[in-house]
């Protein structure tokens, strides 16, 4: 199960991790005592997982890190066991391209194609573009690393679908009517034109909500907390995190 662990083996070395430290806003804003667990917690996952380039791009370390920092964000409180169950990530250079067939309600089966910046399989391998990798983590409201991961945790319990496996402290019924308002709020700004302070691909359906929100919780939580601080406190309990006191610690931005 562990053959990927080399336990005499540091898979974080000091210079990469003090470039990320140094230049990666959502690293370099964490309080010491976060910063030490995310990097413990990025050696376990380079450890651990599989982190591969493709169509032709070289994920060198320095990248591989950008990547699993990332990654680590949102389980920084609740452990690598919440990413149990699969194990690949595929970074591809830019956009890349997926295909598939969906039969529709009158049951033809239809081939599409369409291109991503990123995608996570159920039980299978995420998929990201470097790309886009390269644009998350300046706290602007954007990552990729963190909205795919986000849908692995909505998988833990079946396809996603917005509403992950909650804590035992948690009230499922509170989770759905909170964001299940939320999106519908959101929606409706969407359809009416508005410009909306969330990205709007986060109306696409309630899974991409959840990812989109969870992005913005770790990227811009005053943003979120201003647009629905319900969902903002539902993910603080989720996640076990609190970005909005890190920013209040560090004398807002
Ligand atoms: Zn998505």
């Amino acid at each position: 199960m562990f053959r990927f662990l080399h336990p005499k083996r540091s898979a974080v070395t000091d210079a990469a991790w003090q470039a990320v430290r140094e230049s990666l806003p959502i690293v370099a804003t964490l309080a010491e005592s976060d910063a030490g667990k995310l990097r413990a917690l990025t050696d376990t996952f380079l450890r651990t997982k599989s982190l591969e380039g493709a169509g032709g791009f070289d994920l060198d370390e320095g990248s591989r890190v950008v990547v699993a920092a990332q990654a680590c964000i949102p389980v920084l409180a609740l452990g690598m066991e919440a990413y149990t169950g699969w194990r690949s990530i595929i970074v591809y250079p830019g956009g890349f391209v997926s295909r598939g067939t969906s039969v529709d309600e009158t049951g033809v089966e239809h081939e599409w194609e369409e291109e991503r910046s990123g995608e996570s399989w159920f039980r299978g391998p995420v998929v990201l573009s470097w790309e886009d990798v390269a644009a998350s983590g300046r706290l602007e409201g954007y990552n990729v690393v963190i909205h795919e991961m986000a849908h692995k945790l909505d998988m833990l319990n079946g396809d996603a679908n917005g509403f992950p496996p909650l804590h035992a402290e948690m009230d499922g019924a509170a989770w759905y009517r909170v964001f299940s308002d939320a999106f519908e709020d959101l929606g409706a700004r969407v359809d009416a034109g508005e410009e909306t302070a969330i990205d709007e691909y986060a109306a696409e359906g309630p899974d991409e909500f959840f990812a989109v929100t969870s992005e913005y919780f770790f990227e811009l939580p005053e943003v979120l907390d201003e647009c629905y601080p319900q969902v903002y406190a539902e993910l603080r309990a989720f996640y076990r995190q609190d970005p909005l006191g890190r920013i209040v610690a560090a004398g807002g931005r």
